[in-house]
């Protein structure tokens, strides 16, 4: 389906709000004018109890179905206040490509080898930004006056794990040191959203590392580097680079 009145025929007038998943952000959505009359919500899945709340919608009103529904209903942003995302690009399938030949492609370099494969000659599997720029009818980058606003956030394991230089041990789950740091945070700052999105980096700091402060910072502030996913593989993030986190750590050592 390309719009809610083609899926949804008499019906579409139910539905008030579409949900943006993994690989896609308010932004991406805001690119679709057809979009402006729902609100933009973005769930968790609960398959697994630590990535509750890598995505989430943020409300100020009483706590009923009723209140809530009118808050998404009216999309106004004293009620339904911001939704919580993943970065799109973390997302398994934002860009488009071909994860047995490791090929990712953006959707203009698709377009050029025909949505093929230049290795193995299959076909491309095409990511969320290239439906999107297939429906959009604004340029990238537009943004929607008096639309909900977001946050983007990369889970706290994931952000200690990069900031300290580990990497995740495969089935084991993550270093004893990421497990360490984690809970030492948690303890400290009540829970996860207060350390990813409220507390100063001199709070954070009270509670962790100069480095992991610093990651958690630079979260916060987008400054990350994220490669995208693509057919079914999930993207990696960078927040610092070799020479950045060497003098973090140095840093670290001078305190
Ligand atoms: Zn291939």
């Amino acid at each position: 389906f390309d719009t809610i009145e083609e899926c949804f025929d008499e019906l579409s007038k139910y539905i008030y709000a579409i949900e943006t998943g993994l690989s896609s952000d308010p932004a991406m959505n805001w690119r679709l004018s057809m979009l402006d009359k729902v609100a933009i919500v973005s769930n968790s899945d609960s398959h697994s109890l630590t990535r509750i709340g890598r995505e989430a919608n943020v409300f100020d009103t009483e706590l009923s179905y009723y209140k809530i529904i009118e808050a998404i209903k009216s999309k106004d942003p004293k009620k339904f206040l911001y939704t919580v995302e993943f970065f799109p690009e973390e997302g398994k399938y934002h860009y488009d490509g071909h994860r047995l030949c490791r090929v990712s492609f953006n959707p203009q370099e698709s377009k050029k080898t025909n949505f093929l494969c230049p290795k193995c000659k299959r076909q491309l599997t095409i990511g969320v930004l290239a439906r999107v720029d297939q429906l959009a009818d604004r340029t990238s980058g537009f943004e929607l006056i008096g639309a909900v606003p977001y946050k983007n956030i990369i889970p706290l394991d994931q952000i200690i794990a990069e900031s300290l230089g580990l990497g995740n041990t495969g089935n084991t789950g993550w270093p004893k040191k990421v497990v360490f740091e984690y809970e030492k945070l948690i303890k400290h700052s009540g829970n996860e959203f207060q350390v990813l999105l409220e507390q100063s980096k001199e709070e954070l700091k009270k509670a962790t590392s100069p480095q992991i402060a610093e990651g958690i910072i630079k979260v916060r502030e987008k400054r990350v580097h994220i490669e995208p996913g693509y057919d079914g593989e999930y993207g990696k993030i960078k927040i610092f680079t070799a020479d950045e986190r060497e003098s973090a750590s140095n840093q670290a050592v001078l305190l």
